[in-house]
């Protein structure tokens, strides 16, 4: 490829639109273009990542035995209507009517189709486990479609899904996936970390998010400094702390508080640390209302409250919906006596002589302990965990780093074969429901991701196995045709070698080239100039060090075809 036949339109300036380093260099170094909101263009740089990309995915799927395939991406609505999520998925789906008046949508995900494919066509348990995947465009009407190819509306997505006769099957299956996920983004060449993820009804560890390592990611992953627990803020859960020794349980007291609402307010005034104060949330789960019991200076985790109360959606409750629903102004609410279902985060169930709100304005109790003074319905996990929290498996201390999410596994079960009714006979005759798993990749957000992780203030670092060109030959000659004559060569003993070169052979001063290679991430630049017109060698710099090296031209394809082997399979 000819630099100055290329496609690859650079842009000196950072486009104001782009928030985050990855969407910048992709646009400033010509990767990708915005068509509209959330939809974009990759142009044939940015394109050759995501095949890079596909590559790997593709042949660490073949090896751990899954099929490809290529499924529509035109869904009809009466496959979505017989899942249920016709309904339930909301406005994401990109719903459509043709010219028969016949309602269909664009696919964000296939289990219908997927489901109804394997349904038709599968009838034995001799079949299994079977395991298919699609690289294919997604369509997902994203509410903010941002950061580029980081949450775009259209986007390509690696999805996978797997059938098995039963349960043990089925996580056997999973547990193959995850070894596989982890081959692809060790040969990516990312720093990443498997985390536990909320698998919602389905329970059990079944559900992982991979996640790339950055400054820069959405996602906060709590990981132990120590051992290899790792887990999202959805699904971490914390050391407990010990039950306290014998403490004799106080008379209830209430008490003036006038005018504190706020845990800070409440705890300064009566001297005391909001790690004895009790907070009552009243939250809608699914629009009914709920009380919630935390300890003054923990945080609400939806997800698991929402599972503990096995509802879709909790919203915390506004300052008119609590007075309406309590009677009480929100900062004196507590669980003494009040009248709607109550909850508790574990340590609340722990603490002994708290405070509490007294379920009347400008009083809080005082000396309050469950069970004497109130039950609840249920107790359980239910707060976000901090960076003070302990490991839950080995007691070190636990960190929060961040993270992009660019792969999800999840163990299924049964919930889609038994909505679409998809069944096997197994050796007795008996009618089974597939055991499902489904597995995805965001493959053009692992190309987003690979560059928020490396980049540095000259452009992006493109790790090797997954650069879009592995080696950018430069041609600095000047008016000097021997120079040109050895640049040429070169780079038609590249070529021979099948090895991926670029050769900017531009009418364009070194400085301008020099920064072109650099923005575009190219692993190794390979100069042909002042030091080829002196003592006949050619320079290498490999971009994410910056190291040089200068050899004779007649070993330099030897030496660069080394690099390459050894950065591919390093990455193994
Ligand atoms: P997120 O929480 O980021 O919205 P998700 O849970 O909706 O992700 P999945 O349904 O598990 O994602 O999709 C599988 C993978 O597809 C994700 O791990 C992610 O890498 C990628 N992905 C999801 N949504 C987008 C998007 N809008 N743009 C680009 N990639 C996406
Ligand atoms: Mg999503």
């Amino acid at each position: 490829m000819r630099f100055s036949q290329s496609f690859i339109p650079t842009l000196k300036e950072t486009p104001a639109e782009a928030e985050v380093i990855s969407h910048q260099l992709m646009l400033r170094a010509g990767f990708i273009r915005k068509l509209t909101s959330g939809i974009y263009s990759y142009l044939p740089l940015g394109l050759a990542a995501i095949r890079k990309v596909e590559q790997i995915v593709r042949e660490e799927m073949n090896r751990a035995g899954a099929q490809e395939l290529l499924l529509p991406m035109v869904q009809p609505a009466e496959l979505w209507e017989e899942s249920g999520r016709w309904q339930k998925y909301g406005p994401e789906l990109l719903r459509f009517t043709d010219r028969h008046e016949r309602q269909s949508c664009l696919g964000p995900t296939h289990e219908e189709v997927i489901t109804d494919l394997v349904r038709k066509n599968i009838h034995s348990y001799r079949r299994l486990p079977l395991n298919l995947y699609q690289i294919q465009t997604k369509f997902r009407d994203e509410i903010r479609p941002r950061f580029g190819l980081m949450r775009g509306r259209e986007f390509i997505m690696k999805d996978a899904y797997s059938f098995d006769a039963d349960d043990k099957g089925a996580s056997a299956t999973y547990e193959k996936m995850r070894r596989a996920y982890e081959r692809i983004f060790s040969r990516c060449g990312l720093k990443f970390r498997a985390v536990e993820a909320d698998s919602g009804s389905i329970g059990g560890n079944f559900s992982h998010e991979f996640m790339v390592l950055a400054d820069t990611g959405e996602d906060t992953i709590v990981a132990c400094t120590k051992c290899s627990y790792a887990a999202n803020m959805e699904k971490a859960r914390a050391m407990e702390s010990p039950a306290p020794d014998n403490i004799e349980p106080k008379p209830l007291e209430k008490i003036e508080t006038p005018g504190k609402r706020k845990v800070k307010a409440v705890t300064q005034f009566l001297k005391i640390s909001p790690k004895e104060l009790v907070k009552t949330l009243v939250f809608l789960a699914d629009g009914r209302p709920v009380a919630v019991l935390l300890r003054g200076d923990h945080e609400v985790q939806e997800v698991k409250l929402c599972n503990l109360l096995g509802v879709q959606e909790v919203e915390l409750a506004d300052d008119k919906e609590v007075y309406d629903i309590t009677g009480v102004p929100t900062g004196y609410l507590g669980p003494v006596g009040l009248k709607i279902p109550l909850v508790a985060d574990l340590e609340v169930m722990k603490m002994v002589n708290f405070t509490v709100g007294a379920n009347e304005k400008n009083f809080h109790s005082q000396n309050v302990n469950p069970n004497r003074d109130f039950t609840v319905e249920k107790s359980a996990d239910l707060r976000m965990i901090t960076a003070e929290d302990c490991c839950p498996l080995c007691g070190a201390k636990l960190e929060l780093t961040r993270g992009i999410e660019v792969g999800h596994i999840f163990k299924l079960g049964t919930v889609y074969s038994k909505a679409l009714n998809a069944c096997f006979l197994d050796n007795e005759g008996n009618e089974i429901p597939f055991v499902m798993g489904c597995y995805g990749i965001g493959v053009s957000r692992v190309v987003a991701a690979a560059i928020e992780q490396n980049h540095d203030k000259d452009g992006m670092i493109f790790p090797l196995p997954i650069a879009p060109v592995q080696v950018i030959l430069l041609n600095l000659a000047g008016k000097d045709d021997k120079i040109t004559a050895a640049a040429e060569s070169l780079y038609q003993e590249l070529l021979a070698d099948n090895i991926e070169v670029i050769l900017d052979e531009r009418d364009e001063r070194p400085g301008v080239k020099f920064k072109d290679a650099d923005l575009l991430g190219i692993p190794l630049r390979l100069m042909v100039g002042k030091s080829f017109a002196k003592e006949g060698k050619v320079e290498i710099r490999t971009r994410k060090d910056g190291k040089v090296t200068a050899l004779p031209l007649a070993e330099t394809t030897a030496y660069v075809r080394k690099i390459i082997d050894q950065e591919l399979t390093s990455a193994e």
